[in-house]
């Protein structure tokens, strides 16, 4: 027996200007149409809401949940210090799973239906078991990229880089083999910086996901490796079914080099913009041909909110196409960047660069059914925007989504999570926080530093630079 559900009467995005009903049959898309009849499914009345596809977040660091906005006022240098070199050393598997499992049911309560997990805070074995199933247990769709990033902490699970490499195989072996097809997490890997490495390492990691079949990602061309891309295209290690994150120091060249090979782009324009990575690359990408995608990154520092990150690349984009008709003397008599094209860096092409896009990332009949209902009732919606568009990326807040739907499963009704004792979630993040502030302040006092300008992880890692995020 089918499980029905009809969401009635809803304002379509990108659909007809006029209500229409959405069914969906089990874990797919059924029909989309004005008054839809199926007298046996669940009615779910949504008149004045809009319905859109779910949000596609495809860079984030999910186990950083748990250290939630400690770098508000860090750049990169300080967050490399403190984070990547810092709190994540004191990292236990239960700190990665529960920041795994918060992270994601803060995703889908954003309206975030798939994200992709950067993972790597692979202390141990124990870790990356933590890490998938975190996800797994939330009900979001992902991708979980196993990171080979090599956490300086001790004592060492992994004493060399090829131990670490075993690991992973070892890890797919087990794990992504033994997943049924019907999973909505896939997995990936994901690259160690590429500075950080002898690029034979970095070719080892890349065999992995190629042995696998599984994508991979990477941090490529921030300012400490301007020229990671050619780097990759030059040792013949660049190719399809590789997510680059940032790039803001790339050249226009190696974005076309990225497009050319297949590549994929995901920008983080919140972090770029405030660690000092450079301006996001939305319209040297475009104009090579290369679409960006949207990711959150790191709620260690700001909200897991798409609309935010939607906003902010738009109007950075707008912003630097403005300025260079302003330096000319003249007001820019219109604006190339709409709505409509950040829109789609969080849905439809966040999902092609995954090799989602037969499936998610937009409503049509046939597509899994990953779907969001947001109200327009509040006294921020009085009156109404006219246009859906412009009303979903300008004017919607994360506290307006009524409903979310991975794979036909209610995962948000009502304004409230289904199944989740949230109460018990914040208990057990607190105290997962708790003990990593507590490690933290105590590294401090033993360096003998003081809190906001410490070089806490110093003492831990090796001589470490660069392309780090
Ligand atoms: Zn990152």
């Amino acid at each position: 027996m089918s499980k029905r559900i009809l969401l009635k009467g809803g304002q379509v995005v990108g659909g007809p200007r006029v209500p229409a009903d959405v069914l969906i049959e089990n874990d797919i898309i059924a029909a989309i149409g004005p008054s839809i009849d199926a007298a046996d499914a669940e009615i779910i009345d949504v008149a004045g809401m809009l319905v859109a596809p779910g949000f596609v977040d495809t860079h984030r660091h999910i186990w950083q949940t748990s250290i939630r906005g400690v770098a508000a006022d860090w750049s990169l240098v300080e967050y490399i210090r403190f984070i990547r070199l810092g709190y994540a050393t004191a990292y236990r598997p239960e700190d990665v799973w529960i920041s795994t499992y918060a992270g994601a049911l803060e995703a889908l309560d954003a309206g975030i239906t798939t994200i992709c997990d950067f993972c790597h805070i692979m202390r141990t074995p124990e870790h990356a078991d933590a890490g998938i199933e975190g996800l797994d247990r939330s009900g979001i769709r992902g991708q979980f990229y196993y990171g080979f990033y090599d956490v300086p902490s001790e004592p060492r699970s992994f004493l060399d880089h090829d131990a670490r490499v075993r690991h992973a195989r070892q890890f797919f072996d087990a794990r992504f083999r033994a997943r049924p097809a019907s999973a909505l997490v896939t997995m990936g890997v994901a690259l160690t910086e590429f500075n950080l490495i002898p690029v034979a390492h970095t070719a080892d990691e890349i065999a992995v996901a190629r042995d696998f079949d599984i994508p991979l990602t990477m941090h490529m061309g921030t300012l400490s490796t301007p020229d990671s891309v050619a780097r990759l295209a030059q040792a013949g290690l660049l190719g399809p079914r590789m997510l680059h994150v940032h790039c803001n120091a790339s050249s226009d060249d190696e974005l076309k080099a990225i497009a050319d090979s297949g590549g994929a782009l995901s920008i983080t324009p919140e972090t770029e913009l405030q660690m000092g990575m450079g301006i996001p690359v939305t319209n040297r990408a475009l104009a090579v041909g290369l679409r960006p995608t949207l990711g959150i990154d790191i709620v260690s520092d700001y909200s897991g909110d798409m609309f935010a990150q939607m906003r902010i690349a738009l109007q950075t984009a707008r912003a630097m196409d403005n300025q260079k008709v302003l330096d000319a003397g003249r007001m820019p008599p219109e604006i190339d960047l709409k709505v409509a094209d950040v829109y789609d860096f969080a849905t439809i092409d966040g999902a092609r660069a995954i090799g989602l896009d037969t499936q998610v990332g937009s409503l049509a009949v046939g597509k899994q059914a990953d779907i969001i209902t947001v109200r327009q009732d509040g006294i921020h919606h009085a009156p109404r925007t006219a246009d859906p568009l412009a009303s979903l990326v300008l004017q919607v807040r994360p506290s307006d989504i009524d409903s979310v739907f991975v794979a036909g499963q209610a995962r948000k009704r009502d304004g409230r999570l289904v199944g989740v004792d949230v109460a018990a979630v914040r208990e057990r993040a607190q105290a997962s926080s708790d003990h990593l502030a507590a490690a933290f302040a105590e590294a401090m006092q033993r360096t003998g530093q003081t809190a906001t300008r410490a070089t806490y992880g110093s003492e831990l890692a090796r001589a470490t630079k660069g392309d780090v995020s």
